[in-house]
């Protein structure tokens, strides 16, 4: 990732390269954007500019041995830290085991959000958190010499995953550097923060990417037809790491079957279908109820898509398509949100163990409230 692959932020981008080339560099900086904004994606072309040996007003060279080392995220003096989860049976928690997990993820391209992070290591939201073990590894690795000699870089994601020991283990780094070390906190919602380290770090404020920016940047980098792009990041906000999770959510045949019988039964407050398909719903266990939530989801963003009024670039199926157009006069701005949330919830919760029927009646009960909402 170089500056020149960060979709948008140009402005932002020159100012971290005129305060490295003067060598002003803040030894902990909090970068701090919405998700899907590219904070991360700035973070690590910032990381690549201050490590490039052969760096230029513009960019990083991109063919130094430093820049060849970038390619692959495995340069000796860039450290990364990130939430993650206690695998089982091990005695200790620290991120070592996901580090690879986690160079793959971003190497498909730093616009992603949690929920893209649990999938590719298998965990749930519940579980991730950044432990003090942890911090206490990067404080002993950062205490090292630099490899090649010059910055040593932290990049840690989602600060906001620490708890308030771990934090307070970070802050003492942060009060008391190492030498060399550059600190980059990657943050989704800083007011989680201790506001002891808030108050300590530089902050760079990432704001959400304008439609027309996200779309030309989700076309060039991850080839989505500029017009699809719009579209998807319409509904999203600007945001590219949801705009690509739904691009990516596509349901099978039974998913399909449950949604339409269930958006039924709720609108019609049928409680004895709902009943009998609560069942259907926790039948293929775990994962298969939160595919099913996903494709629920991904549904009712179609549905707002449609309601925008390009029917043509609607990611569906025909059978879809024809029980979208029932559908989405049902979906609106006065209820889109709520209903959002509430699957989201559905999904949180069942990642979390909560039981599947419990889940999925209770849901059903606000559904039909909101259902009947007027638009
Ligand atoms: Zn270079």
């Amino acid at each position: 990732m170089r500056f020149e692959q960060v979709i948008g932020h140009q402005a932002l981008g020159e100012k971290l390269r005129a305060g490295a080339q003067s060598g002003r560099v803040a030894h902990a900086q909090l970068f701090n954007g919405p998700e899907g904004s590219g904070a991360l994606a700035l973070a690590i072309a910032y990381a690549r500019y201050l490590h490039c040996t052969s760096r230029t007003e513009a960019d990083a060279c991109g063919s130094c041995a430093s820049c060849k080392q970038y390619d692959t995220l495995q340069h000796p003096d860039l450290h990364w830290s990130f939430p993650f989860f206690r695998k089982d049976g091990s005695d200790h928690a620290l991120s070592q085991p996901f580090q690879a997990a986690w160079r793959e993820r971003v190497l498909q391209g730093p616009y992603f959000g949690q929920e893209e992070w649990l999938t590719a290591i298998g965990g749930d939201r519940k579980q991730l958190f950044i432990s003090v073990q942890e911090a206490m590894e990067l404080n002993r690795k950062l205490g090292l010499k630099a490899f090649a000699g010059g910055w040593k870089v932290l990049i840690l994601w989602l600060p906001e995953a620490m708890r308030v020991d771990t934090a307070n283990k970070m802050l003492k780094l942060i009060e008391e550097p190492t030498d060399r070390t550059v600190m980059l906190f990657v943050s989704e919602q800083a007011n989680q923060l201790l506001a002891t380290i808030r108050s300590r770090v530089q902050q760079v404020q990432v704001p959400r990417l304008d439609i027309d920016m996200a779309a030309a940047g989700m076309e060039t980098h991850f080839g989505v037809a500029a017009s699809e792009a719009a579209n998807l990041l319409h509904v999203t906000d600007g945001n590219i790491a949801a705009a690509l999770r739904m691009r990516g959510e596509a349901g099978s045949d039974e998913d399909h079957r449950l949604f339409v019988a269930w958006m039924r039964a709720c609108y019609a407050h049928d409680s004895v279908t709902t009943v009998a398909l609560a069942d259907d719903f926790a039948k293929p266990g775990r994962e298969g109820m939160k595919r099913f939530l996903r494709y629920a989801l991904h549904m009712l963003r179609q549905c707002i898509v449609g309601n925008y009024g390009a029917q043509t670039l609607v990611r569906l199926t025909e059978t879809e398509r024809q029980f979208a157009q029932k559908f989405a006069p049902f979906i609106h701005h006065g209820n889109v949100l709520d209903m959002q949330e509430l699957l989201e919830r559905a999904h949180r919760d069942i990642a979390g163990n909560v039981n599947g029927k419990l889940v999925f009646m209770d849901i059903s009960a606000r559904l039909n409230i909101l259902l009947r909402k007027a638009g």
